[in-house]
Formats: structure tokens, C-alpha cells, sequence
């Protein structure tokens, strides 16, 4: 079975004209050579801004750039037509495709509402500020626009666990109604309970919104033919909800769909609870993983690479778990930034892409680039992310090489390796890793006696020296100053240009 590689086809600051289905589109085949089995697509449904919000407030689920609504018909992205045919042109090349699932919260509601409020403190949403009162709150939507169109669902104060205050805007409300006082029970404790992320927070207690919900993802996958997904602030959302609706899904349209959860947390414990709580029905993206790389790249030749995956998901549970360098809430001037230094980032992608464990998902802005500017406490700040090196080289090479046994040599503080024998299904396949965030060294390794007598030559173009296997199956390789070296079999060097 050839490897999985997930790649994100976005970043926060795509620009807002319209054209990333388009883009990706015409990008199926190129996607396909690079090896990428599913491609992950930003929300695609109306946002409360319009066209200039990666999509993440969401106003209408229905919505995916069809209607005139929030000042539109097309998304950020495009028009619903464009987003069919985008998946359709990845559908067409072999490549699944991933939808961002987002069902915590709603912005930019039609109307206001009175109603029975309490405010809760932003730290501790256990603690009560004052009393119940009434308040004014943003928590019905009409969608005045779609008229009724796929669903006469309207979504009223019924429908959710809390909302901002209108006057006080950075107030939080819990909202009281028959489905209770307090907030829905999470799997963290983190802020008491962080049920509450923004917006108007959704009430999964309530039967008539699950009700909904399970007909919007019938709707959505049966109009979109899509076959993955991936869920948005899960630690935001009940657990017993996704268990529900991902049995729904997948009994509904008898088949294994793909899914992948966000659950941003850096502890692996947490994340290891709500897979226990989700009884394995989604992968986790591997944020433990993500602040490793980013620890490591912050502190140089001190960080001791033989810890990298210490306490990451793909080091306890690597069948559930989905790698990142990077994404579109830690690239800088981002919310969650933890940027992953670029000299670092070559490393890390190959400590994702060339191993046997966990499915890499490639970042937009870490293959294409990225130019940006955002305000940033009054002050413009422009960004140019460049493309990480070698990153092609690294895909084509797991596409194709980067196969069989692993053989681990992670014994030095500033260099590790490994290497991969090959297997019998891709030929010549096989490649040996070298990293070292030190100075240039080099190791012996064993890659197996499949490859005695070949010759070895690194496709970084870092090291220009050939290294020939012995009879026994190993080598020396080499690595030069913070860097990373890829050694495949000579004769395959052509697969990856
Ligand atoms: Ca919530």
C-alpha cells in the first residue's frame, strides 16, 4: 500500500479574491506526483464576514458561495460550483479530500434576542460574575438570504450554550434554558470549562440541533461527494456529540470516512482522553509533536534530538495520529503562533515524511510560500514565508522510497538517523535519514543487505560525496552544519525530479 500524505490547501492569509478552489483544481495533477493521497480544504460555507474570514466564523452551513448573503454569493474560496469542481478534479486523480468540519460556535446572527443570562468569568467559566439577568444576545439566525433552501431550520437562543454580550462585548454569557445553567461536560478542564470559544456557542443538548446537525452532514457529504473530514475545535465541543454524529455518517453512507480531529493541546495525556472519549472514531492531529519541532528549532545544538518524539501522539498511539510542521494557527501573526524556525523546518518535515509512523499533512504556506501583511497593535507587519528546502524532494521520496523496515539510530544528543529497508512492492525502494541540529557528522547505519554494493547518494545535494553499502547492509552516511541528508539509491535519483 503506497504512503498516506495529507496536504493542507490553504493558509490564514490566503488572499480573499475568490480563486482558491480554482487554484487547487488546477493543481490535481501536480498533487498527485507529489504524492498526496487527500487534500484538506478550508471551511467552505459562508462566514459572518463575507469573503474576508478563512471561514472559521461560520454564519450558514448551507451556504457553501450560492446565496447573496453577508455582502456575497462567493466565499473566501469561491462559489459552490467552483468548490464542486475542485473536488471533483481531486476526485479525478486518485486524491480524497478532507472538508473542514466547524460545529462549535456561529457568528454574525440575523437578529437579536432577550434573554436569561449569567456572565461567567473568561478564566474560570465555572465562576459566576453577578447574577441571572436579561440580556441582549446575538443568537438568532434566519438566513433571510437562502429562504428556506436545504433546511427551514431557524437557529434561536434554544440552540446555544452561551454568547457574547452585545453591550459588553467581551463579556461571555452562559445561557439558560431547558437544556441547563452550566456549560456541556468537556473532556479538559482547562478555563473550568472551555465549552465556550466564541461566537454563539452551540448547544448539543438540545435534540432538535443534533437533529440538524446529522441532516447538514448528510446534505453536505451526499452533495459534495466528499470523503474526509476534519474537525474544528473539538476541545470546545461535547465528546458524546462526534461520537453520535460520526456513527451516523458512517452507517448512513456505509463506508469508512476518513477524519482527523483538532484537540489543540501540547499534552498527550489530554489527547490520549479524548480519543478514549471518542472510542478511536477520529485521528488527532499531533499538536505534542508540533511544540516539540518548535522547542527544537528554538533552541539550537542544546535541544537533544533523541527526545523529539518524546510525549507525542505518534510516539504512544502512532495509528492515530497525524503529523504537522506547521498550519494556519501557528503561522506568524497568528493566534496559536508557534512558528517552527525555518532551519528547522526541513528537519522536522523529514522527521514526518520519511518514518514509518503517524500521516504527514504538508502546510500550504511550507510548500508554496506565503506573502502577507495583518495590523498588528496598530503597526503593519509584513511576512514572506518562504518554501521549506527540499520539501518536494522529501514528498516524492515518501511517495516512492520510503518504505519497510525502520531501523532507528536516535544515540546522539545533535545527530540521529534512521533508515528504511525497502520492501518488495515498490522497487529499489529504501532511503537512509541523517539530522543533526550540531555540527556536520556522520553515522553507520544499516539499511539491509538488499542494497549491498549499491551506491548511495544524497538528494538534498548537501553531501556530493557517493556512499557504496557493504556486503552486510550498512554505510556510513553523512550530514552537513543543521541540516538534514537524504540518501536514496543512485539509480532512483531520476523518480524525484
Ligand atoms: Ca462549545
Amino acid at each position: 500500500m503506497n504512503n498516506q500524505t495529507l496536504f493542507q490547501f490553504f493558509h490564514w492569509y490566503y488572499p480573499s479574491d475568490g480563486s482558491l478552489w480554482n487554484h487547487c483544481a488546477e493543481q490535481a495533477e501536480h498533487l498527485k506526483w507529489l504524492g498526496i493521497t487527500r487534500v484538506w480544504l478550508p471551511p467552505a460555507y459562508k462566514s459572518a464576514n463575507g469573503q474576508y474570514e478563512p471561514g472559521y466564523a461560520v454564519y450558514d452551513l448551507f451556504d457553501l458561495g450560492e446565496f447573496d448573503q453577508k455582502g456575497t454569493i462567493p466565499t473566501k474560496y469561491g462559489t459552490k460550483d467552483e468548490y464542486l469542481k475542485c473536488i471533483d478534479a481531486l476526485h479525478s486523480k486518485g486524491i480524497g479530500v478532507a472538508a473542514d468540519i466547524v460545529l462549535n460556535h456561529k457568528l454574525g446572527a440575523d437578529e437579536k434576542e432577550t434573554v436569561t443570562v449569567i456572565a461567567v468569568d473568561d478564566e474560570d467559566r465555572h465562576h459566576h460574575r453577578g447574577e441571572k439577568h436579561e440580556a441582549e444576545v446575538y443568537t438568532k439566525f434566519t438566513f433571510p438570504g437562502r429562504k428556506g433552501k436545504y433546511s427551514e431550520y431557524v437557529w434561536d437562543w434554544h440552540s446555544f450554550t452561551g454568547a457574547g454580550g452585545t453591550h459588553q462585548p467581551h463579556t461571555i454569557y452562559s445561557i439558560i434554558s431547558e437544556y441547563g445553567e452550566d456549560w456541556e461536560e468537556m473532556v479538559d478542564d482547562e478555563k473550568g470549562n472551555f465549552d465556550y470559544l466564541m461566537g454563539s456557542d452551540i448547544e448539543f443538548r438540545n435534540p432538535h440541533v443534533r437533529d440538524e446537525l446529522r441532516w447538514w452532514g448528510q446534505w453536505y457529504l451526499e452533495l459534495t461527494k466528499i470523503d474526509g473530514l476534519r474537525l474544528d475545535a473539538v476541545k470546545h465541543i461535547t465528546p458524546s456529540f462526534f461520537v453520535e454524529w460520526l456513527d451516523f455518517l458512517r452507517n448512513h453512507f456505509q463506508k469508512d470516512i476518513f477524519c482527523v480531529a483538532e484537540y489543540w493541546h501540547r499534552d498527550v495525556n489530554i489527547l490520549l482522553k479524548y480519543l478514549s472519549a471518542l472510542g478511536d472514531r477520529t485521528q488527532l492531529f499531533d499538536v505534542p509533536l508540533h511544540f516539540n519541532f518548535y522547542l527544537a528549532s528554538l533552541r539550537g545544538n542544546e535541544y537533544d534530538l533523541r527526545t523529539i518524539f518524546d510525549n507525542t501522539l505518534v510516539q504512544v498511539r502512532p495509528d492515530m495520529s497525524v503529523t504537522f510542521v506547521d498550519n494556519h494557527d501557528t503561522q506568524p501573526l497568528q493566534s496559536l503562533e508557534s512558528t517552527v524556525d525555518y532551519w528547522f523546518k526541513p528537519l522536522a518535515y523529514a522527521l514526518i515524511l520519511l518514518r514509518e509512523q503517524g500521516i504527514p499533512c504538508v502546510f500550504y504556506a511550507g510548500y508554496y510560500g506565503a506573502k502577507y501583511n495583518d495590523i498588528i497593535q496598530e503597526q503593519e507587519v509584513n511576512v514572506d514565508m518562504v518554501p521549506v528546502q527540499h520539501l518536494s524532494k522529501m514528498l516524492v521520496v515518501r511517495k516512492n522510497l520510503a518504505y519497510g523496515m525502520q531501523r532507528d539510530y536516535f544515540d546522539h544528543p545533535n545527530t540521529i538517523g534512521w533508515t528504511r529497508e525497502g520492501n518488495d512492492d515498490m522497487p529499489e525502494s529504501g532511503c537512509a535519514v541523517l539530522i543533526t541540529n550540531g555540527t556536520a557528522g556522520e553515522k553507520s547505519m544499516e539499511i539491509g543487505n538488499r542494497h549491498a554494493n549499491k551506491t548511495f547518494i544524497d538528494i538534498t545535494g548537501g553531501r556530493e560525496e557517493k556512499v557504496i553499502i557493504d556486503e552486510n547492509g550498512f554505510a556510513t552516511f553523512f550530514v552537513n552544519d543543521a541540516s538534514v541528508s537524504v540518501w536514496i539509491e543512485e539509480s532512483k535519483a531520476t523518480v524525484i525530479n
